[in-house]
């Protein structure tokens, strides 16, 4: 019978050192943006706001063109939060 206290034991998450954030939803504020109202125009929507579509809105702005992200929870908390 396997000891409960065991440190191979990862069937406890609690157990884990440290917080199961990721770094990035841990030390950065919680972004919340109002929904869009208004038609607007920009060059390229993007729709997600992981980690492909902030870089690929990020090389389309670099590139000079216009971007909006369109995100419908927290900028980088889908699986890219993990
Ligand atoms: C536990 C775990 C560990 C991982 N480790 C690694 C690793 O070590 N190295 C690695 O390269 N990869 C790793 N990955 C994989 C990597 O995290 C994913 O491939 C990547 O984050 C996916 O990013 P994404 O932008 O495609 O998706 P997401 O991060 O899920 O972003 C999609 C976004 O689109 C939004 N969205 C969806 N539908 C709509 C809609 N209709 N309108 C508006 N917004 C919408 C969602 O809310 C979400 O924010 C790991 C994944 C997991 C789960």
């Amino acid at each position: 019978m396997a000891d409960e206290s065991s440190p191979t034991d990862q069937s406890d998450e609690s157990s884990l050192p440290g917080t199961p954030l990721s770094l990035w939803l841990a030390t950065n504020p919680e972004t919340r943006y109002e929904p869009l109202t208004e038609p607007i125009t920009v060059d390229v929507a993007v729709c997600g706001g992981g980690i492909v579509g902030l870089t690929a809105a990020k090389q389309l702005v670099d590139a000079g063109l216009s971007v909006a992200v369109l995100e419908r929870d927290r900028i980088a908390a889908g699986v890219t939060g993990h």
